[in-house]
């Protein structure tokens, strides 16, 4: 049995099982994929004290520093169930079932993708979905914001202040984003906002991307953009599919957590974009991560006394 089992491996889940091991308990990881969103990602500038590094670079150097430490490592196991109870159990897709007296649940999240033509292809070449990480990619150039709903509207407000020009094209005919988001953005002279538009095809020279096609809904007629990047912000999906029925969701599948990390079954912790903690960025799920071992580290201490 476990004291620590930290199920994810991206930055929180690797975090937590070195805060866990340097506690000296028992630590365990099982990992779909170690290393997690990193390993997609390219130029990673905004980690604080690592001026600059690449994703995949990021990744080995999370999996290091865990096995610098005693720490049992399953990778590419899907956990498929958690059954609560004063013994924690993790079931795998494999079949094995793995028991822990505290869980840490840090299974990160995916981007939503427009699945069309050019978008897997010119990922890191243009396509972009996180604005925090790649707007400075991006300084003075043209670009596309695709979805109109509060998360576009956020990212196309901040990239006007770094970017040359962005279009904001949205599939239904109107915005979906907060008023008063919709306001500021409207008052800003370097945005154009499309709507009733389907994006049909992002278009690149082979490098990168040079521009976008989409379908005007209204009329019919096919359009195309000439720009440099484009940001999909048609959603961020936790990873979480697994847990329904048995951990407190939010109506986004996100799991809640309180500020301890503490989740709404006793003895399991949560980190990272897997949670309802705002601004997923991978600062911010390693200090999560941390957060979530010190406290079941606590948890641990006080139930052992029993
Ligand atoms: P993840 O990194 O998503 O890791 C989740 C882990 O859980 C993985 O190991 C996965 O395999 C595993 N897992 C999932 N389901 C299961 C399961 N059922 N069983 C077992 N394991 C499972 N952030 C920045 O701060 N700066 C950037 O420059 C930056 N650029 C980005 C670029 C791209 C293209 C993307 C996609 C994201 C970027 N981000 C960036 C965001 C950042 O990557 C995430 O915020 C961060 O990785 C979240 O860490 P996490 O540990 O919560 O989850």
């Amino acid at each position: 049995e476990f004291d620590v089992l930290v199920v994810g491996g991206g930055p929180a889940g690797a975090a937590a099982a070195v805060y866990a091991a340097r506690k000296g308990i028992r630590t365990g990881v099982v990992a779909e994929r170690f290393g997690g969103q990193v390993l997609d990602t390219m130029a990673i500038e905004n980690y604080i004290s690592v001026l600059e590094t690449e994703g995949p670079k990021f990744g080995v150097a999370l999996e290091q520093h865990v096995k610098a430490y005693e720490v049992d490592i399953m990778n590419l196991q899907r956990a498929s169930r958690l059954v609560p109870g004063k013994s924690v159990q993790v079931e795998l897709a494999s079949g094995a079932v793995l028991k822990a007296k505290t869980v840490i649940l840090s299974t990160g999240a995916r981007w939503r993708q427009i699945n069309v033509p050019g978008e897997d292809e010119y990922r890191n070449r243009g396509v972009a979905y996180c604005p925090h990480c790649d707007g400075p990619l991006f300084k003075g150039k043209r670009v596309a914001v695709i979805g109109g709903g509060n998360s576009g509207v956020e990212a196309a407000i901040d990239l006007a202040g770094i970017v040359g020009h962005v279009t904001l094209i949205e599939f239904g005919d109107a915005l979906r984003a907060d008023d008063v988001l919709q306001r500021k953005l409207r008052s800003l002279a370097n945005v154009t906002v499309i709507t009733s538009a389907q994006t049909t095809e992002i278009h690149g020279d082979g490098k990168r991307v040079i521009g976008l096609s989409y379908t005007d809904r209204t009329s019919g007629a096919a359009q195309r953009v000439e720009l440099d990047g484009v940001f999909i912000q048609i959603g961020l999906v936790p990873n979480t599919e697994w847990l329904k029925g048995t951990v407190e969701l939010s109506k986004h599948g996100e799991i809640v957590v309180d500020a301890r990390g503490q989740t709404s079954v006793p003895g399991v912790f949560a980190a990272g974009d897997a949670t309802t903690v705002p601004y997923k960025q991978i600062i911010i799920a390693a200090g999560e991560g941390a957060k979530a071992a010190l406290a079941a580290f606590d948890h641990l201490i006080r139930s052992s006394v029993e």
